[in-house]
């Protein structure tokens, strides 16, 4: 569910609570989630427990659609919340909700939860000197927000992709941090199908797509840091023009939303704005 301007937000909420906050302790509610990357017998809550105790939160960095926490003494959190995943930042005393899989006890009596409807994502515990052993993170290409390629480097950075448009977004090794939501809300500014083909984008449709591309997430963040406010676990996504706009007219001609499933996930798109067909891609 979190993409990049959702967890620009996160973090700028998250930042001055949990940053210089100790972890007293963590439970692991449900498994599969936690992936122990320290000491030898990876993945015992006990040694996991033992580990993280008493270290203090010293940075959160976000990259892409993934969240770095940093502690004392060369540790790392790197949450990667996929599609149902998110965080909710409470007080001890608030309920656990159901889907909840994590529980970062705070010294300051607060809870930073991780919950995952799912399990689709994945929480990694780890030395610092271990990111590059995870893949979703190195793989990664410059991140829609805070690194935006010229168009120049865009268009070199596209070269090696064959495939639909939405796919090349959404995949991250281009840009990082747009995932479904965005990716169609980039293509309905861009006016372009979402199927079609990279290679057979022209030049006018490669220069609004580099637009749309940066200026879509970069607006939405601003939209979002006054809806959001302490509700990081909610997803705000009304304001959207086309995602999750099934059979509602289009904002820029009437025409009624379009929704197909393809790669098991919905795409939203106006079909009067952003003409093709899945047989002439
Ligand atoms: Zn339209």
């Amino acid at each position: 569910m979190p993409e990049a301007p959702d967890l620009v937000v996160i973090r700028e909420y998250l930042l001055p609570r949990l940053v210089g906050d100790v972890i007293s302790s963590a439970t692991e509610l449900k498994p599969l989630v936690l992936r122990n990357m320290v000491g030898s017998g990876a993945g015992t809550e006990l040694e996991f427990k033992a580990d993280i105790a008493d270290r203090r939160v010293v940075s959160l960095e976000r990259r892409g659609k993934l969240l770095i926490v940093g502690l004392s003494g060369d540790r790392e959190i790197v949450i990667s919340p996929m599609l149902t995943g998110g965080l909710i930042w409470c007080d001890a005393s608030a309920r656990i909700a159901p889907s909840t899989v994590l529980i970062f006890e705070m010294k300051s009596g607060m809870h930073l939860r991780y919950f995952d409807q799912k399990k689709m994502g994945q929480v990694y515990y780890l030395s610092t000197s271990q990111r590059s052993d995870i893949v979703r993170l190195e793989n990664q290409g410059p991140d829609v927000i805070d690194e935006p390629l010229s168009f120049g480097d865009f268009k070199l950075g596209l070269k090696p992709f064959r495939g639909e448009v939405k796919g090349v977004l959404t995949r991250g090794r281009l840009v990082s941090g747009i995932g479904n939501a965005y990716a169609d809300e980039i293509l309905h500014e861009a006016k372009i199908y979402p199927f079609k083909k990279v290679t057979r984008l022209s030049v006018d449709e490669l220069a609004s797509l580099h637009r749309a591309v940066y200026s879509v997430p970069a607006k939405a963040v601003g939209v979002l840091r006054e809806r959001v406010g302490d509700k990081i676990h909610r997803k705000v996504r009304d304001f959207l023009k086309v995602h999750g706009k099934k059979n509602e007219p289009c904002p820029r001609c009437g025409n009624r939303i379009t929704a197909i499933t393809a790669n098991r996930r919905e795409t939203n798109y106006c079909r009067r704005c952003q003409p093709g067909s899945l047989f002439d891609k």
